[in-house]
């Protein structure tokens, strides 16, 4: 344990309970999940932790083709469940599979990667792309699409993420997810989520997000623009990874340059669009 300073330690087992401790606590008291993160980051701000264990937050559901998630889930429940690996061909269990290494699975939460905002998170540029809802209880319970949570002036402070949900899909849609990193087990140099729905006409809606940057994963607009109304051919595929390239801003850090990286995007969207397109081919064939 490296939170040296810390001086209060609460499980409560009521979400109302939760609350009321975080908001008593003040300023140094965090909510805890699997504490992967927190208890590493080691801050000497952290004075007191509220453990989200005993909420029973940690379970995953079928409902009506749609998934729903506990926030306390682990990686390792949700790409074990039957409900994850038979939504959209096991796009969510591919994505896992390449999170951190099973000891990491085994342990760190999907709300904690949900709420921590690493830039290089695997699960939010998948779930943006599914379009997947989240619901936050801060004393009222409030539900709204994941991009909420990332919005510019979003702030999640005081609240607790309890579900998340992937919404039942279409038929004719399929999705992909794509990771760059230098081992195994590393995490993202950079990263890719696709989602794409078809009708007999061609593409009707898409969904482009690139992730790792290395800012936090965002949409990609003029790709998914590109990809609509098309055949999802080869050219429109490329005209799609070439608009990626010239619109996502890249940087550099020890992973990677920006230059590699928008290289990479290129590939990333290239993969991620084909890969889809290969599910949709063996769906509906
Ligand atoms: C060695 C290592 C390798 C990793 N590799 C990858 C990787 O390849 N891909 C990837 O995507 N991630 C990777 N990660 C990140 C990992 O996925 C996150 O550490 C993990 O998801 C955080 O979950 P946790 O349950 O431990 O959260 P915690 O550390 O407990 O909490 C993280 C933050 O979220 C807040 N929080 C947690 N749950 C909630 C909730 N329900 N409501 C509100 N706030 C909450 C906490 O207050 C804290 O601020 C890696 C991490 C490590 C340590």
């Amino acid at each position: 344990m490296q939170l040296t300073h810390l001086r209060s330690y609460a499980r409560p087992i009521d979400l109302e309970s939760a609350v009321e401790l975080l908001s008593e606590g003040g300023r140094g008291t965090r909510l805890m999940a699997a504490g992967t993160d927190l208890v590493l980051s080691g801050s000497d701000e952290i004075t007191g932790l509220v453990d989200l264990g005993g909420l029973n937050l940690a379970y995953v559901e079928e409902r009506d083709g749609a998934v729903a998630i506990g926030a306390m889930t682990t990686f390792t429940e949700l790409l074990e469940h039957p409900a994850a690996t038979g939504y959209l061909d096991g796009v969510v269990v591919e994505m896992l599979r390449r999170v951190g290494s099973p000891l990491l699975r085994n342990v760190a939460t999907v709300g904690g990667n949900l709420v921590r905002k690493q830039p290089w998170s695997d699960v939010i540029p998948l779930f943006r792309a599914l379009g997947a809802s989240v619901t936050l209880f801060d004393g009222d319970v409030r539900s709204g699409p994941i991009d909420d949570l990332y919005a510019e002036a979003a702030h999640l402070t005081g609240a607790i993420l309890t579900e998340i949900v992937l919404p039942s899909q279409p038929v004719g849609t399929a999705a992909a997810f794509w990771k760059f990193t230098r081992s195994a087990v590393d995490i993202a140099t950079l990263n890719c989520a696709a989602l794409i729905q078809t009708e007999e006409s061609g593409c009707i809606r898409a969904r482009v997000f690139v992730g790792a940057t290395p800012r936090l994963a965002a949409a990609v607009p003029s790709a998914e623009a590109a990809l609509v109304g098309t055949d999802l051919s080869a050219a429109a595929i490329a005209t799609a990874a070439r608009a990626a390239a010239d619109e996502v801003p890249t940087g550099d850090d020890l992973r990677a340059t920006a230059a590699y990286r928008t290289r990479l995007v290129s590939v990333g969207v290239t993969r991620c669009l084909e890969d889809a397109k290969r599910r949709l081919e063996g769906v509906t064939s």
